[in-house]
């Protein structure tokens, strides 16, 4: 995939373990700053979550991220991207979201305010300032988004001042805020999706459709404290230049990570597919290489790692390698965010008893949101803390194909089902393996429930269950973010204190992916804020290019 003289054979500047979107970024930069760099991912393909597959004959998909909008405008541009293929379209709607009393409410530019109309006059006229206040606000996350977050030490006056400093940098943002916007920070920070949206609103289908964000990924009520952080995550992208909005990239998922892998190979970085890593080498206390699977030793600079921080440090690492507080600390990083994917190849479009019709329309683009209250989704959270899974789950469907004809056959369709709220590990220590299939039906069923058509338009299905995401993916307990994003897990704290700057426990050792800040999506940004932390080092000796 690139010049192996540039990227070194069995000694190089840099390696990084995984080939997901993070890794591929940050192989870019170094890569473009002149450094030699190796990539090992484990699987045939590179990409980790995002990535397009052929699921049923004639019907492709993204497999696991599904939809763009946290994707960094600054990577786009840096890697060029489109120049390597890449182009994201908009939906024609936000959300589609069926109700229980067989009305819908479909949100979108121009749109929103009309619709929450129908079912609440003050909630139509609350929109523009709930808008105008999530995006001040919004606005100061997205420009942290590519900072490093000061990094909590001890040690003399020069190690602490430039994070002080940091710190500090940090604060000026925060100040753009008034006083009330502050308040509502903090509360964004520590409430609950629930609590936040109920303040602002009183009509369910709107709190529904705001309150999802709360829940993506996260295996928690909407009215868990912290919760609406969530929702505030996946506020903060943009899509083509407009914030808030989310898209589909063409081709899928995978043709932002073949862009990534293209634009790294042409600045030089080697990456190599099929070589899983099975260890780190540990020389004293410097991280000095890996060992892969098959036994090769590959030795570099720095060392950097694109997995899921429990995986790194409690798996690849010889014992005694690691400081004893610190692999402790790690064993108690929380994973899990209670998800369950599926793809179906459809012989035709969704046909909604509340807004009948097959042929394609708005509502079609829209992630539509099976999920009619919050209420709804608290009881599918406590259901499946008991049971595994509920007789009511929630579903996210967006339907791609309505936006790409390159994924499907002519007049027929392909479907991404997001499903929260299943049990990252099942209860009684039963296996996903036996249930699978059941909870696939019923999730199918869930959708059949409001377009009747659907179950039988299923011609093919790929299931993702939480033991698969993991078994694929390596995403610990399936977690789509390589961690929760809890406050105590966020920002300087990700993944512990101490560590929030993308440097590990060891000199040398460094890490590039969603379990650092800015945390899970596809955002490129953890891959990016590595590698100016990394060619910093460089740059100040602290690490040394090989001959
Ligand atoms: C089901 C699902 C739906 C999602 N939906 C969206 C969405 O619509 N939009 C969005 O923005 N985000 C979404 N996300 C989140 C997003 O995909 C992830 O947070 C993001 O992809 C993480 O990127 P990463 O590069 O940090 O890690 P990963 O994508 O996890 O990549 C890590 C890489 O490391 C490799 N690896 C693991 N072990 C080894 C080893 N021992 N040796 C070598 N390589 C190894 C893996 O194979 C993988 O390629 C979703 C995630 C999932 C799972």
């Amino acid at each position: 995939m690139a010049d192996p003289a540039r990227g070194g054979g069995g000694r190089c500047d840099a390696l990084i373990i995984g080939g997901g979107h993070n890794g591929l970024v940050c192989a870019a930069y170094l890569a473009a700053a002149g450094l030699r760099v190796t990539v090992l991912e484990r699987r045939s393909v590179v990409g980790g979550a995002a990535v397009t597959e052929e699921f049923h004959p004639g019907f492709r998909n993204s497999v696991a991220a599904y939809t763009v909008s946290l994707l960094n405008p600054k990577i786009i541009r840096d890697l060029d991207l489109a120049a390597h293929g890449l182009a994201v379209v908009e939906r024609r709607a936000a959300n589609f979201l069926p109700t229980a009393d067989g009305r819908y409410l479909l949100t979108g530019a121009g749109r929103t305010a009309e619709q929450v109309a129908r079912f609440s006059a003050r909630d139509a006229a609350r929109l523009p300032e709930y808008g105008e206040r999530l995006e001040a606000i919004a606005d100061v996350l997205r420009d942290l988004v590519l900072t490093t977050p000061p990094n909590a030490i001890e040690g003399s006056w020069r190690v602490v001042l430039p994070e002080l400093m940091r710190a500090a940098r940090v604060g000026g943002r925060l100040r753009r805020l008034d006083m009330s916007l502050r308040r509502e920070l903090l509360a964004l920070f520590a409430m609950s999706a629930g609590d936040y949206l109920d303040n602002w609103f009183e009509s369910d289908p709107i709190k529904a459709v705001y309150g999802f964000d709360g829940i993506v990924g996260n295996y928690a009520s909407p009215y868990t404290p912290g919760s609406a952080y969530v929702l505030l995550h996946h506020v903060f992208g943009e899509v083509n230049g407009k914030r808030g909005v989310w898209g589909h990239a063409l081709g899928g998922m995978g043709a932002i990570t073949q862009a990534m892998a293209k634009a790294a190979a042409a600045r030089g970085a080697l990456i190599r597919v099929g070589t899983p890593v099975r260890e780190v080498l540990v020389e004293g206390e410097h991280a000095v290489g890996v060992v892969t699977e098959s036994g090769e030793t590959l030795r570099a600079a720095a060392v950097i790692s694109n997995l899921n921080p429990k995986l790194l440090y409690l798996n690849m690492f010889a014992p005694g390698a690691l400081p004893n507080e610190f692999r402790e600390h790690m064993s108690h990083w929380r994973c899990g965010s209670g998800t369950f994917r599926m793809n179906v190849a459809l012989a035709e479009l969704p046909d909604f008893s509340c807004l009948p019709g097959k042929a394609p329309a708005d509502h079609h683009t829209a992630g539509i949101i099976i999920a009619p209250t919050l209420a709804y989704m608290e009881r599918a959270y406590f259901d499946a803390r008991s049971l595994g899974w509920s007789r009511q789950p929630i579903v996210e469907m967006v339907i791609p194909s309505t936006l790409d004809d390159s994924l499907a056959p002519p007049g027929q369709h392909v479907a991404s089902l997001f499903c929260q709220h299943v049990a990252p590990q099942l209860p009684g220590g039963q296996s996903w393996d036996a249930h699978r299939d059941t909870v696939a039906d019923l999730m199918i069923e869930t959708v059949n429930a409001h377009a009747p058509n659907f179950r039988a338009a299923v011609l093919g299905r790929q299931i993702m269950s939480p033991l698969d995401l993991e078994r694929t993916f390596g995403l610990v307990g399936g977690d789509i973010f390589h961690g929760a994003l809890s406050l105590d897990q966020l920002f300087s704290a990700r993944p512990m204190l101490g560590y929030g700057n993308y440097r590990g426990p060891l000199r040398g050792l460094y890490m590039c992916g969603a379990g650092t800040h800015p945390g899970g999506g596809v955002t490129g940004a953890p891959g990016h804020n590595a590698a100016r932390e990394i060619l910093g080092d460089f740059r100040h000796g602290r690490l040394r290019r090989v001959a």
